[in-house]
């Protein structure tokens, strides 16, 4: 097993992984709530959880990755204010709950596997384990943490000396310092583990349990669920940097009330994709689809590629020409793996496990998820002149087992054919033209393709071209 080290939010330390069982891996990752197209911010965490998983099975380990879907309790804020997320979409397309939950679950994986991102071991529907979160919540309130009033049973963290430990990672302040704070909380930050007589009575989906008719808290969830596939312990919890100081924070909250220990061991957490420099989100209606970007002439590939050239923990500012270079330079890339595809012809690829660039790679992944160096250390095997085409061409297989971003795979389809790069590159100007609606130059470069030979055809799945 290679040695991995990955930051802890828990204590702001980049740390050494040693699971809790010997060779595997037992991992949470908060998934969608399915009322809306999930953006790509969202496949920010998800391509990071992504290479989270692949690192950690390069490493020899066997990985149990467990991911929910919400499809009830989740209001607008994470502090049970605003509006419940799904009956809002339900009520606005007028359909139900369940069909639109079925609707979004489909299409989310549909954009992630286009995204190249490999599913999860397990997923798991929030409305199918509503009596274990009953269970934890009796459990809870067996052991003191809770009280009930205006019909709800909320969780008093008042009781919970440790709440909020998570909150290290740069969180100057709680979530809670605003108006509409629900007025029946003891405390600001207490929240609501199940609503039976709220502002919500009109609530599609509800459950009989020994508080009353109702639903369960958003939070309550991801306890239930990590702790029925997972265990009380386990080993690594992800989602996004906004559930560091709500719901995660409020998730161990609960495990603790619970089993007497927080969960994971590990909590790790993606930064933002911004837009326009705010947070890419639905609610704000700042946000862009896998759908999107692929009208846009972009292959939904390109934006893995521009997610993995920044650090997981550093925020990644979404605009037209980061996009393009991420398009421009993967393209490259698919050029330079078609050359060498042809100058090996038909050599089998080599296993080069003990090659000093694929132990810098698995070094530079293993290091916290170093995506951007381990990108260098990819372009730097295809510039080696001191390597053979065979040695790069098995390298750059193996490190896009890890990498994900189909370059084996795209020479093998419309791509594999040869085109000089200064045709690739027209190729990128004439997308950048048409996305600036300049439709006589799109149309200039598409001519001058044409006069050389290369036709260009724009398709769902981004731009085609092949020769004539
Ligand atoms: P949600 O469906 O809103 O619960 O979000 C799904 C996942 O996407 C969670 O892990 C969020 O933390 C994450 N997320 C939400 N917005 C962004 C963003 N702009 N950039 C990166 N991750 C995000
Ligand atoms: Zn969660």
């Amino acid at each position: 097993m290679r040695k991995i080290r990955l930051y802890n939010t828990l204590t702001c330390q980049i740390q050494d992984f040693t699971p809790l069982k010997e060779g595997k891996v037992s991992l949470y990752c908060c998934g969608p709530t399915v009322y809306n197209f999930a953006h790509i911010g969202n496949f920010r965490t998800y391509i990071f959880e992504d290479i989270l998983v692949r690192t950690l099975r390069m490493a020899g380990y066997d990985v149990k990755h467990v991911m929910n879907i919400t499809d009830i309790g989740h209001l607008s804020g994470d502090t049970d204010e605003g509006e419940d997320k799904m009956l809002k979409s339900a009520q606005e397309r007028q359909s139900t709950v369940l069909q639109i939950a079925e609707f979004f679950t489909k299409k989310f994986f549909e954009d992630a596997s286009s995204l190249n991102i490999i599913k999860p071991s397990l997923t798991c529907i929030a409305t199918a384990h509503i009596q274990d979160m009953i269970a934890m919540i009796e459990k809870i309130e067996a052991a003191g943490f809770t009280y009930q009033t205006g019909g709800n049973v909320y969780f008093d963290t008042a009781k919970y000396a440790q709440y909020g430990q998570l909150r290290g990672y740069g969180i100057k302040e709680g979530a809670y310092h605003r108006v509409d704070v629900d007025q029946l909380k003891k405390n600001p930050e207490d929240f609501v583990l199940w609503f039976t007589k709220s502002k919500f009575e009109e609530q599609a989906l509800h459950w009989q349990s020994p508080w009353g008719e109702g639903y369960p808290g958003w939070h309550l969830e991801c306890s239930a669920m990590s702790h029925h596939y997972l265990g009380e312990q386990f080993d690594i919890h992800c989602g996004g940097v906004d559930h560091i100081s709500v719901h995660h924070t409020n998730e161990i909250a609960q495990n603790y009330a619970c089993y007497g220990s927080i969960g994971a061991q590990i909590w790790m957490h993606g930064e933002f994709l911004t837009l326009h420099k705010e947070k890419m989100s639905k609610s704000a209606d700042n946000f862009l689809t896998v759908d999107r970007l692929v009208e846009l002439g972009f292959d939904p590939l390109d934006y893995r590629y521009l997610c993995l050239g920044t650090h997981y923990r550093k925020p990644l500012s979404f605009h037209d020409e980061a996009i393009t270079s991420a398009r421009q330079a993967r393209l490259k890339l698919m050029h330079r793996v078609h050359d060498l595809q042809k100058e090996i012809q038909d050599q089998s690829l080599q296993d080069l496990s003990h090659h000093p660039y694929w132990q810098a790679f698995v070094e530079k992944l293993s290091d916290d998820l170093g995506c951007p160096e381990a990108l260098a250390v990819l372009w730097a095997v295809l510039k080696d002149p001191d390597l053979v085409s065979l040695e790069k061409l098995s390298l750059l297989h193996m490190m896009d087992d890890i990498l994900g971003l189909g370059l084996l795979a795209a020479c093998a389809g419309e791509h594999a054919d040869e085109l000089e790069e200064k045709w690739m590159n027209l190729i990128c100007q004439r997308e950048q033209a048409r996305k600036a609606k300049d439709y006589v130059l799109s149309d200039r470069f598409r001519d001058e393709l044409l006069e050389n030979g290369i036709v260009i055809e724009d398709t769902p799945q981004g731009t085609l071209w092949k020769r004539k």
